[in-house]
C-alpha cells in the first residue's frame, strides 16, 4: 500500500504520516528530511541545497528525484511508502508515477488535508503561546501557506479526479483525521487492517 499525503504547512501530514508509519507498519518518505539530512551530514548535495532550502525554495528535481528513486526501490520498502512532501509539482507526480511503475507498484491513495488560513493563524497562535515562538516564525509560516497553496493547485487538479483522492478537512482534531484515514485505507484491504479491528469485527 503506497500513500501521499499533502497539503499546507500546518495541515498536520507529517504527523499523519508518522501516524501510518506506525499503525501499517510503513516507511515514511519525507524529501524535506532526506534533503535536511544531508544538509546535517554535510554532503555535496548538502552544501549544494542549502541555501535554497534556507530560502524556502524548491530544490530541483533533479537531486530530490534521486533521492526519491533510492526509497522507491528499495525491496524493503515496497508498497509500504507513505509520502510526506513529494510530489509537489506536476513533473514530480509525473516522475513517481513512472518510478512505480518501473518497481512495479502503484499508488493506492492520495490524502488532501485541506486547512484554510483561518486555522492555520489560530493553530501558530496557540504554538505561539505554548511554544514561545517569535512572529518570525508565523509569518514564515504564513508565507510558505501562501507559495504552497498557489504551486500545489495543478497538483491537486491532477490528482482529484482519480478514485483513490481524498480530501480531508485539515482542521478537524488530529486523532479524528488518523482515525478517518485509517477507516478509508481498512476499507480497502483487510490486510490492513489493524488486529483489533479484525478481532472485534469477526
Ligand atoms: P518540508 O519539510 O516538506 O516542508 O520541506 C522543506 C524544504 O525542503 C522545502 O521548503 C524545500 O526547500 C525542500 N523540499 C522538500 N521536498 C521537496 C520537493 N518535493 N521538491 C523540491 N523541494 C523540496
Amino acid at each position: 500500500m503506497n500513500i501521499i499525503i499533502f497539503g499546507p504547512p500546518g495541515a498536520g501530514k507529517g504527523t499523519q504520516a508518522k501516524y501510518l508509519v506506525e499503525k501499517f507498519n510503513s516507511f515514511q518518505v519525507s524529501t524535506g528530511d532526506m534533503l535536511r539530512d544531508e544538509i546535517k551530514k554535510d554532503t555535496d548535495i548538502g552544501k549544494k541545497i542549502i541555501n535554497c532550502m534556507n530560502d524556502g525554495k524548491f530544490v530541483e528535481d533533479e537531486i530530490v528525484n534521486k533521492l526519491l528513486e533510492k526509497a522507491i526501490f528499495d525491496i524493503n520498502k515496497k508498497n509500504k511508502l507513505i509520502f510526506d512532501g513529494y510530489p509537489r509539482t506536476i513533473n514530480q507526480a509525473k516522475n513517481l508515477e513512472s518510478l512505480l511503475s518501473k518497481s512495479n507498484q502503484k499508488l493506492n491513495f492520495v490524502f488532501f488535508l485541506n486547512v484554510d488560513k483561518e486555522t492555520i493563524v489560530k493553530r501558530i497562535e496557540k504554538r505561539k503561546i505554548l511554544e514561545k515562538r517569535s512572529d518570525d516564525d508565523a509569518a514564515t509560516i504564513l508565507k510558505r501557506y501562501d507559495t504552497y497553496m498557489e504551486i500545489t493547485k495543478p497538483i491537486l487538479d491532477y490528482y482529484s479526479t482519480n478514485p483513490n483522492f481524498y480530501e480531508l478537512d485539515g482542521s478537524m482534531e488530529i486523532e479524528d483525521i488518523s482515525q478517518k484515514i485509517e477507516e478509508i485505507v481498512s476499507e480497502w484491504d483487510i490486510d490492513f487492517k489493524p488486529c483489533s479491528y479484525i478481532t472485534s469485527n469477526n
